[in-house]
């Protein structure tokens, strides 16, 4: 079932998951270990995410370092391909313009459209590890509204090779990427929001938001695109913060503020356990205060601590 289906069939705010394929050698259980104990709160769809290739040096026998492309977390198909198998749930992979030729693109939704999966989040990826900059792949995308182009042709039956003219439509529901305290490269947040609309505007049905820590960044958000003309649902992105690391780790990386009260009580905490306290009573506080205004999801990036998260559904349903 499409996500815009689950939100339309829905008469209150629903839950979904977003979990990390494990790092490579790494066994599959670790995912259902995270995700068992959080299934009991009937999440509608489970948000896999995709990373790059990474280039890495390693040294040749002969002394010399090469350059190798290195996958640290493949798996994403196939992991929803297993949730969906083990936990009856809508898997939904993301997809990165980034590291990818448009063939590539064109025969990974093949075969999730054979997998019967309905849902992708299109997304550009982040620049490479090595890069400063998103460098696009010389037959990929430079931006996630070309991605979602290419999603939306195939949902007409246009494929890459012209001469497949009666083509199989795919029907995929797509979500892009937003950001309530805009993205990083964003010179301010209207034009953010006035590229959000062309992704919706090309065809995409829903938004999920990068995590914030202050709701009124999400609130204004929302407004901000009713204002700019974003009708599509809205989905707001919850990530625990529970150690102190995180406080100056999370901005930098998700390009998001914490709020003095957040990072006072932080730092406050003396164990791990109070910590995870500090989290679990933020995390809480927000929920609440998105169910009060009727949120349409609480989509929670789970990531390491499933724990947290349960703790906070449990005292919410
Ligand atoms: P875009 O929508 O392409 O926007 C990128 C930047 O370019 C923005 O500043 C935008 O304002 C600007 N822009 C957009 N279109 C144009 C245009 N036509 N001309 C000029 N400027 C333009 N990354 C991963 O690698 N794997 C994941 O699984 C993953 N999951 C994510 C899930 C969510 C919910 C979110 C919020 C982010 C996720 N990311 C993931 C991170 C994401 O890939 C990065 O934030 C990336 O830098 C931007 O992706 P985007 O899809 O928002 O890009």
């Amino acid at each position: 079932m499409k996500v815009t289906e689950h939100l339309a069939k829905a008469d209150k705010t629903i839950i979904s998951l977003e979990i990390l394929p494990p790092t490579k050698g790494k066994s599959i259980e670790s995912i259902y270990t995270h995700l068992d104990k959080l299934m009991e709160f009937k999440p509608s769809f489970i948000n896999v995410t995709y990373h790059r290739a990474e280039s890495v040096f390693k040294k040749r026998s002969d002394g010399h370092f090469e350059r190798v492309e290195i996958r640290k977390r493949p798996g994403t198909v196939g992991i929803c391909a297993a949730l969906m198998n083990k936990y009856k749930v809508e898997a939904i992979p993301h997809l990165i313009c980034g590291g990818f030729s448009k063939e590539e693109t064109e025969n990974a939704l093949i075969d999730l459209h054979f997998l019967g999966i309905e849902n992708v989040l299109a997304l550009r990826g982040d620049a490479a590890a090595n890069e400063k900059f998103f460098t696009p792949h010389p037959h990929g995308h430079r931006y996630a509204e070309d991605l979602v182009k290419q999603v939306i042709d195939l949902n007409k039956g246009h494929y890459m090779e012209d001469d497949i003219l009666d083509g199989v439509k795919t029907d995929f529901c797509i979500g892009v990427a937003g950001y309530p305290e805009k993205h990083i490269e964003a010179p301010n947040l209207d034009t953010d929001i006035y590229y959000l609309k062309r992704k919706i505007d090309m065809g995409a049905d829903y938004v999920t938001t990068q995590l914030f820590y202050d709701n009124k960044h999400y609130y204004n958000y929302v407004n901000q695109c009713r204002t700019h003309g974003v009708t599509v649902p809205i989905i707001p992105g919850l990530k625990p913060l529970t150690n102190k690391r995180q406080l100056s780790m999370i901005p930098s990386v998700f390009n998001v503020d914490v709020p003095i009260d957040l990072y006072n009580e932080m730092m406050k905490a003396k164990t791990e356990e109070a910590c995870d306290q500090v989290g679990t009573e933020w995390l809480l506080a927000q929920c609440k205060d998105l169910l009060k205004n009727n949120a349409p999801v609480l989509h929670f990036y789970t990531l390491g601590k499933p724990n947290v998260v349960y703790n906070v559904l449990k005292q919410l349903f």
